[in-house]
Parts: C-alpha cells; sequence; structure tokens
C-alpha cells in the first residue's frame, strides 16, 4: 500500500515545553484547513489534545504551502500522530471559531 503523503511538523508540548515532531496525514490538516473547522494537536509525550488556534492553523497553513514548493515527503519517520500539534505558548481564548 502507498503510503499516505504525510508532513512533519515541529510542535511543542504545552505541559512540559519540550519540542517534538510531530506527523499528521496532508489530506487531514488539508480537509481542516478548508473547512474552516477546528484541527485536533496532540502531544505524545503527555497524551495531550486541544484545538489548533489561530496562531497554530496559519503555521500549518505555511508548512503546507511550502509543500507546494517541493518540501512533499512521504516517508514514514516513527509513530503515526494522526492530528497536528504545534507551539506551547497556548494562549487561552485565542481560538479561531470561523
Ligand atoms: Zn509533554
Amino acid at each position: 500500500m502507498k503510503p499516505e503523503p504525510s508532513l512533519r511538523f515541529p510542535v511543542v508540548c504545552p505541559i512540559c515545553a519540550k519540542e517534538q515532531l510531530a506527523t499528521f496525514s496532508i489530506a487531514t490538516l488539508t480537509r481542516g484547513l478548508l473547512s474552516g473547522k477546528s484541527i485536533r494537536l496532540y502531544a505524545a509525550c503527555h497524551d495531550k489534545y486541544w484545538d489548533a488556534t489561530r496562531i497554530e492553523k496559519e503555521q500549518l497553513r505555511e508548512y503546507l504551502g511550502a509543500l507546494d514548493r517541493g518540501g512533499l515527503t512521504d516517508e514514514h519517520n516513527g509513530a503515526y500522530i494522526g492530528s497536528a500539534v504545534i507551539s506551547g505558548n497556548t494562549t487561552s481564548g485565542d481560538h479561531d471559531q470561523r
């Protein structure tokens, strides 16, 4: 089976501030960004889920944009995390409700 294209994104756990690379399905991210629905982020070290803030979504958008310019990777490195994770500076109340 052909591996699903994935995006590796550096995220910072909101609990322990440990930076790590999370791997996301590009299809999942694209769907979330296009639909405007919330994107579930995940930090593996603390099994912590949260919704992407507006800022985090912007970062994801930039990463996906970079893929269009040839940065696409489909290699599968480590555990597959089904959702995105970013940024430890989770400023409360900054959720984009669009
Ligand atoms: Zn952690």
